[in-house]
């Protein structure tokens, strides 16, 4: 007899995600090819690897989720962190609860920095119980926030640093090889940044993030010098990061469109910089400022406020995955931002490198795919 499995209620009911019973702190760094530097390498070593800051979460009903901190070279301060405060809180807590355990972890340890470290282990947690979620649900996470406005979403190749202009030129060139529409450069110097105009005319469009170097004076001064460019947004031009003010002084000459957020540590950040008037465009990275649940409420802020939201991704974990989703859950599909270089080893195996300047969105439970551990044993630090 031929059943209609379809019809089967089994397939319908989903199990309760359960208590946490486990949870570990997982670093692993993995090298990467570029003919760039990271502009961010603060060891000062010649080592080119990039962290991936993995939060795994066991449930007592056999769930695992994984989430993702945001690290650089080789974050071993981050990860005790992770452990010794984190950690603690959470175990023998209902993985569902999933507000209510951000809440208590972002309460309790208030004292410890609303911006920072604490804040990318809580993100972490936060990525992976819904991921638990989606799992338990059988549901992808863009399906439980509400459905998909896309199969795959469009990717811009952030570039590295290359400091000089036949260096970036050349990578330019090579991303548009590769499929990619949308360039983002590093670069801080204006022959730098004109050549990669130059090789992308008609082909890319080109955004500049210069991790905010320089003062407001300086600034204006660059963003008049940058005008002719014709770049898509101009990303944290002046220091320090929270210098909304300063943001604001710049987008008003209105010769760029201002982006920013990457360094805010919460939707209170984002309400105090559309309040300056600092920004255009808003950058939550979902492995720094709370999660998935904090970037909802950010999308949300976003969108009554007539801002741009298109979240920051230097990530290459669960949380590159989760902003996938996140984009795609959005009417407007943000562009997904992935920091251009070739890995070794890929965490994913290769499901999260672009084709064509797209990545697909994953259609299984929860994120959708899970760490090869293969490549987490081979790269992992202790
Ligand atoms: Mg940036």
């Amino acid at each position: 007899m031929n059943v209609d499995r379809t019809l089967n209620p089994q397939s319908y009911v989903s199990r309760k995600a359960g208590r946490i019973v486990k949870a570990e702190a997982i670093l692993v760094a993995i090298p990467f090819q570029s003919d760039a530097k990271p502009v961010w390498n603060f060891t000062g070593g010649s080592k080119n690897t990039f962290d991936t800051m993995l939060v795994r979460i066991e449930t007592e009903n056999g769930f695992i989720g994984w989430g993702e901190a945001f690290s650089r070279t080789e974050d071993t301060a981050l990860k005790s962190l992770i452990e010794t405060r984190i950690f603690p809180l959470i175990v023998g807590e209902d993985a569902a609860a999933i507000s209510k355990i951000k809440f208590k972890l972002e309460f309790g340890l208030q004292n410890f920095g609303r911006v920072g470290p604490i804040m990318y282990a809580i993100s972490a947690v936060d990525i992976a119980l819904w991921d638990i979620a989606g799992k338990a649900a059988g549901l992808s996470l863009v399906d439980l926030l509400g459905g998909s406005f896309a199969q795959d979403v469009n990717v811009y190749a952030s570039l590295l640093r290359y400091d000089s202009p036949e260096g970036v030129a050349a990578a330019t060139r090579q991303a548009i090889d590769r499929g990619y529409r949308f360039i983002k450069l590093h670069e801080v110097n204006y022959p730098e940044i004109a050549a990669a105009c130059q090789a992308a005319e008609g082909q890319a469009a080109v955004m500049l993030d210069v991790n905010c170097p320089w003062s407001v004076a300086e600034a204006l001064a660059m963003d008049a010098r940058l005008a002719d460019l014709d770049l898509l947004w101009l990303e944290e031009p002046v220091w320090p990061p929270e210098n909304y003010r300063g943001l604001a002084r710049i987008r008003a000459q209105k010769r760029h469109r201002i982006a920013a957020g990457e360094n805010a540590g919460s939707l209170h950040d984002f309400v105090a910089m559309i309040d300056a008037g600092a920004i255009d465009i808003a950058q939550p990275d979902v492995a720094k400022t709370g999660g998935i649940s904090e970037l909802l409420k950010i999308a949300t802020l976003c969108e009554a406020n007539a801002v741009e939201f298109v979240p920051h991704c230097a990530l290459f974990g669960p949380g590159m995955i989760a902003t996938v989703h996140i984009n795609a859950s959005m009417r407007t599909v943000p562009l997904l931002e992935r920091l251009y270089c070739d890995f070794e080893a890929e965490l994913f195996g290769g499901a999260t490198v672009p084709k064509d300047g797209k990545l697909a969105v994953p259609t299984g439970p929860g994120l959708g795919i899970d760490p090869d551990l293969n490549v987490v044993d081979r790269y992992r630090i202790e």
